[in-house]
């Protein structure tokens, strides 16, 4: 049996075992006094290579497939990043933005009252992910160790005050600058003076945004939810990082112009990041896209269809699983520090991300080289060749 055929196997049968289809549900008494249930989830898809890993998501359109995905994305991820974690992921089907923060307390510790058995410093560790946050992860925290005992290393993404690691809050961006650096650089190209196009502006757009800009970026185009803007001289992004700092819509920003958030993707740059959701680029919008880079920083932004279509045309796309690694790899480094029981220096943690960041991307370029394939496929090739390694050095693929 191959080494692809020994994972997928033994994905399916660790799948049955765990019941990967098996939710939690989550009964909470509203602010007004209401009860209301909620369906989280947790999926752990692989622990050859060490403890699952992997965030927690809160999104209305969290489903146990989409979990599922993610979950084993995350695999693939820790494996190419080479960090010693399996991959995991969990979800509440929720809407963050209509819970107040007491709410949000108590889902939180209700799914973790569900999960806390299956979680554990050296069995499966926990992240922020979309809609949730360091805050988020501290109730986790607190709520865990009523069970356990205090154990700071059975969450990462934490405050700094518990145990946080410097440098988490920007990992996931500052990896993905240093992912499209090391690209750039494969074409003789650097970010001074590129033009590039943003979408989102949550955790990892505003600092991927950030750190662009820092390095002479021009960032034409960004958007959040509520719109897009755009500024064909490159917006000003500490200006705007003060603006929504000051709970103001990013379309009321004056320094740039109000776009449709639908052309976004179809803007002419040179590097388009998208930064939010899943599944953005599809056939609808391939053929028209502009970019002779795609960065993704978003989880599988890019659809099948859209892949093949954007490879036709010669774009070149940096795959999620790399792209940004940086986040899960500055809580691998989080992790260390909370065994290690030491804090390390903001500088050491970017110093070490870089470091990371830089040999994936060799090793990655190594396989594409090895099986004359693309970017994705190298960066797979190389997390399921590591991931079949693990599972079978371990006896497991029988
Ligand atoms: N949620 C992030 C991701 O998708 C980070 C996961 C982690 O730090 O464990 O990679």
């Amino acid at each position: 049996m191959n080494a692809l055929a020994a994972t997928n196997r033994n994905f399916l049968r660790a799948s049955r075992i765990l019941g990967l289809d098996t939710k939690v549900e989550c009964t909470i008494p509203k602010d007004d006094g209401t009860l209301v249930s909620y369906v989280g989830f947790r999926v752990q898809h692989d622990n050859a290579r060490g403890p699952m890993k992997g965030g927690i998501r809160y999104h209305p359109e969290v489903d146990p497939d989409e979990v599922n995905a993610l979950a084993q994305l995350m695999t693939w991820k820790t494996a190419v990043a080479n960090i010693p974690y399996g991959g995991a992921k969990g979800g509440i089907g929720c809407n963050p933005r209509e819970l107040s923060l007491s709410e949000q307390e108590r889902l939180t510790r209700v799914f973790t009252q569900r999960i806390h058995d299956l979680i554990g410093i050296h069995r499966d560790v926990p992240a922020p992910d979309m809609g949730t946050n360091a805050q988020t992860m501290a109730w986790i925290l607190d709520e865990y160790s009523k069970f356990h005992g205090h154990s700071p290393a059975v969450v990462t993404g934490k405050p700094i005050d518990l145990g946080g690691s410097l440098g988490r809050e920007a990992a996931t961006g500052l990896g993905v600058v240093f992912a499209t650096e090391a690209l750039l650089a494969e074409y003789g190209k650097s970010i001074s003076n590129m033009k590039f196009v943003i979408q989102g502006f949550g955790n990892v757009g505003s600092w991927a945004a950030r750190f662009l800009y820092e390095r002479g970026g021009k960032i034409v185009v960004i958007s959040d939810i509520t719109g897009a803007i755009e500024n064909p001289n490159g917006i000003d992004i500490p200006a705007l990082v003060k603006h929504k700092e000051g709970n103001e819509n990013l379309k009321d920003f004056p320094g740039g112009n109000v776009m449709d958030p639908n052309d976004l993707l179809v803007h002419e740059c040179d590097v388009l990041i998208p930064c939010a959701l899943g599944g953005v680029l599809n056939k609808e919008n391939a053929a028209d896209v502009k970019a002779k880079f795609i960065v993704e920083a978003a989880n599988h932004p890019t659809d099948p269809e859209a892949d093949e279509i954007l490879s036709k045309k010669g774009v070149v796309i940096l795959p999620d699983i790399y792209a940004n690694s940086g986040g899960v790899t500055v809580s691998y480094f989080e992790w260390v520090q909370n065994i290690q029981g030491f804090m390390w220096e903001e500088e050491t943690v970017n110093r070490e991300l870089k470091r990371y960041m830089r040999k994936a991307f060799g090793d990655i370029k190594g396989m594409c080289k090895t099986h004359e394939c693309n970017l994705r496929m190298g960066a797979f090739t190389l997390g399921v060749d590591r991931v079949a390694r693990a599972t079978m050095l371990r006896g497991w693929e029988a």
